[in-house]
Parts: C-alpha cells; sequence; structure tokens
C-alpha cells in the first residue's frame, strides 16, 4: 500500500499532537484524571477542532467526506499516541449502521455528534447473550406510535459518556432467533435507563445498561423493524478493521517504546538491545507488525472500493491477527523491559492492559476464527 503524501502529513500531525500532549505517563494522567477514563474530553475537543474526527464520515452530514482508509490512517495514529478516546472508535462502529439504515435526521445527529468529540454508543451484548448475540432477552414492545424497552444489556462501551446507545432489541419472539430483532436509537437521558459502570483492569470503559419501560418514539426505529440482523451482519466488516487499525497503533507503540528502552538499558556493559535473545524477538515483532499493516490497508482500500460485502473473510482475519499481534508485542515489550516494564511509571503496564480486551471484544477470536473456517469451507 502506498500512501498519498495527504495521508503520510495526516499520521505525522496526528502523532505531532500526541507526542506534544500525551507523551508521558505523567501528560496521559493531567488528561484522563489520573488515568481514570478511557475517554479525556479535552483530547476530544482538541481532535475535533483539528477537524480530525469522522474524517470518513459523509460530507453531507458534516463529516470529513475522505476514505476509509484515512480513517485507519487516523486510528492507527490515534492509537499509536495512547490518545485516550476509545468511545470515538467505539462511535465510529455505531455510526456505521446508521449511516447504512438509519434516517437522514438520524445520520445527520450521530455524524455531527462524532465530528465534535461527543460519543455514540452500541449495545449488542446481554448478560446471557455474548458471542450467541442472536440469544437476546432484551425487548421492545410496540404501542401505538412507541415503543417500551425492558432489560439489560451489558460491557457497553463507553455508554456513561455518550449521547445516544443504539440498541438491538427483541420485537417479535414468533419467527427463527435470527428474526424479529429491531434497532432502536436510545437518548441516554431517557427515563427508565440506568447506566452502571462494570469495573475492570482498564479505567472506566464498560457498563451495565438496564431499561425499565423506556420510551422511544417508532420514529427511533434504525432502518426496518424486525430486520435487524441482517442490517447488523452488513456492517461488520467495518468494525472488525476499526479493531484491527486500532490494534496495529497499540502494537507500533509497544514496539516503539520497547525498542528506544533496549537502546537505552545498559546490562553486562552494553545496550540490552545488542543481546541475540532480544534483538531476534525485535525482528519478529517488527515483522509481524508491517505484514498486518499491509493487509489491513490492502482490506480498507477493498472497502473505499466498495467491496465491504465480501470482505467478512479478510476483516476477520485483520481482526484476529491484529488484536493477536498487539497483545503478543505489549506482552513481549514488557517482558523485555524487566521490572520497568512493569512498573505503572514505565508505561508498558497500561499497553499490556489495552491490548488484553480486544481479542475479546467485537466478536472474540474464537468467533472469528469460525467465520473464517466456514469461508473456506469447513
Ligand atoms: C472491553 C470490552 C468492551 C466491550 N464493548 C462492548 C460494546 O460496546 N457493546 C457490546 O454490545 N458489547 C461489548 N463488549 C462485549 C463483547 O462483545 C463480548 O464480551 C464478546 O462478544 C464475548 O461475549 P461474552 O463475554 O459473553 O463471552 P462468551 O460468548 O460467553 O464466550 C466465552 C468464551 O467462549 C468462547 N466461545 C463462545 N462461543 C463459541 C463458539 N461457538 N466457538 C468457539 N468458542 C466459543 C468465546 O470465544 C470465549 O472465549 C465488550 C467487551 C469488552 C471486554
Amino acid at each position: 500500500m502506498q500512501f498519498s503524501t495527504e495521508q503520510l502529513e495526516f499520521a505525522a500531525a496526528v502523532r505531532k499532537y500526541c507526542s506534544r500532549e500525551l507523551a508521558s505517563v505523567a501528560d496521559r494522567d493531567r488528561v484522563t484524571d489520573g488515568g481514570t477514563l478511557s475517554n479525556s474530553p479535552g483530547v476530544l475537543r482538541d481532535l475535533a477542532r483539528q477537524g480530525w474526527l469522522g474524517v470518513s464520515l459523509p460530507a453531507e452530514y458534516g463529516g470529513g467526506g475522505a476514505g476509509f482508509v484515512d480513517e485507519c490512517v487516523f486510528i492507527e495514529a490515534a492509537a499509536r499516541g495512547l490518545a485516550p478516546i476509545t468511545g470515538y472508535f467505539t462511535g465510529l462502529t455505531a455510526a456505521q449502521t446508521y449511516l447504512k439504515w438509519g434516517t437522514d435526521s438520524q445520520r445527520r445527529t450521530v455524524v455531527s455528534n462524532l465530528v465534535s468529540g461527543r460519543l455514540e454508543a452500541i449495545a449488542l451484548s446481554e448478560p446471557g447473550s455474548g458471542s450467541d448475540l442472536a440469544s437476546l432477552r432484551v425487548t421492545a414492545r410496540r404501542d401505538g406510535d412507541r415503543y417500551l424497552v425492558d432489560g439489560q444489556k451489558t460491557w457497553i462501551s463507553a455508554a456513561h459518556v455518550s449521547e445516544h446507545i443504539l440498541v438491538l432489541t427483541r420485537e417479535d419472539t414468533t419467527g427463527s432467533k435470527h428474526q424479529g430483532m429491531t434497532l432502536l436509537m436510545v437518548p441516554t437521558d431517557s427515563a427508565g435507563l440506568e447506566i452502571r459502570p462494570i469495573d475492570t483492569m482498564e479505567p472506566h470503559t464498560c457498563n451495565d445498561v438496564f431499561f425499565d419501560e423506556v420510551e422511544v418514539p417508532t420514529s427511533a426505529v434504525v432502518g426496518v423493524a424486525g430486520d435487524a440482523w441482517n442490517q447488523l451482519m452488513r456492517g461488520l466488516a467495518i468494525e472488525r478493521m476499526i479493531i484491527a487499525a486500532m490494534s496495529i497503533g497499540a502494537a507500533q507503540r509497544a514496539f516503539d517504546d520497547v525498542v528506544a528502552y533496549c537502546r537505552e538499558r545498559k546490562q553486562f556493559g552494553r545496550a540490552i538491545g545488542s543481546f541475540q535473545a532480544l534483538r531476534h524477538r525485535m525482528a519478529d515483532l517488527a515483522t509481524n507488525i508491517d505484514i498486518a499493516r499491509v493487509f489491513v490497508y490492502d482490506v480498507a482500500s477493498k472497502i473505499d472500493a466498495g467491496l465491504e460485502d465480501d470482505l467478512a473473510k479478510e476483516s476477520a482475519m485483520a481482526k484476529m491477527r491484529c488484536t493477536e499481534v498487539a497483545k503478543q508485542t505489549a506482552l513481549e515489550a514488557m517482558q523485555m523491559m524487566g521490572g520497568y516494564g512493569y512498573a505503572r511509571e514505565g508505561g508498558m503496564e497500561s499497553q499490556v492492559r489495552r491490548a488484553l480486551a480486544p481479542p475479546i471484544y467485537g466478536g472474540t477470536n474464537e468467533i472469528q476464527r469460525e467465520i473464517i473456517a466456514r469461508h473456506i469451507g469447513l
């Protein structure tokens, strides 16, 4: 993949911002309330002001009107710069469904929120339905010109800082489990909606969301009532590629940091990076990252060429491989940084924590392997 001058300059500008504002653990603590926020309002505001949020969203709704490759350039650079904006990546995922199936007004609302640094969430998972999403139990009961939503969603990223949640509900139980689902755009300040944080190894990201007779008008339906499964399945390639691009940025950052450390740190009178045991592992990590990056941008450019619907296998491969490369790179980097890698001050421990969730969310990597196996006829 040959990047254009504009794309290279875009990546360099994002990296420059991040290295000016977010280089050290202390810098990142300052914008995340001591490392407790996964979304920094100040950073989101800065990025919005630069016009970097929503570069790939349609210009007619207020987005940047560029391609998905450009979006991946931004995602990779922001993840490499450790920008605390995970909710933006979630919002970008939610936006894909609104853009494909939503009304003009829904699209305009979501795009204008994202480009200005406000967030959007998506709620599919429930306590009893994770990988087996279609076994969901949150119900939407139609009552005249409104719906009443009841039940619980779980793991919902950024729900506590989002404007709306795109909620997958069960409207009709008479057909197969893949039929009768409806997507609703639910404002987070709706009466009867309660958001509770889930305590995890990372700063506050995930939430339980409870719906108690939450009322939304029928105009909140996204797409066609009862047809949500088909709609969601059409948006998965981009969701997986957003995670893949993020993971390449994360892997590259862990790699950059470990190389810098191994050049500096001396033992036995020489830089530890000169020991073959470490040099070869770093050579392997560099190879994994570069190969994964080529694949990500190849798939992204096919999305820009309008082939999104044919990329189920490739996007599953990209999501699976890039998240595993990022996880392996961070774990290896921690090991090669010795005790300093384990200390908060070293900045690698938070990168390790950050690398552990992506193989689980967006469809676990076991499920991605199932998808790939199905596409090769097994
Ligand atoms: C940090 C984070 C953020 C998240 N954000 C969101 C969000 O914003 N919105 C949202 O809706 N959800 C979100 N999720 C939920 C996420 O999508 C689910 O955790 C994921 O789909 C797995 O579901 P589960 O946790 O119920 O695991 P389960 O489905 O119970 O799976 C448990 C294990 O069994 C394996 N397994 C299950 N079925 C199969 C099978 N058929 N073949 C092989 N192995 C299988 C899985 O791979 C996994 O290893 C988030 C999760 C995390 C951790």
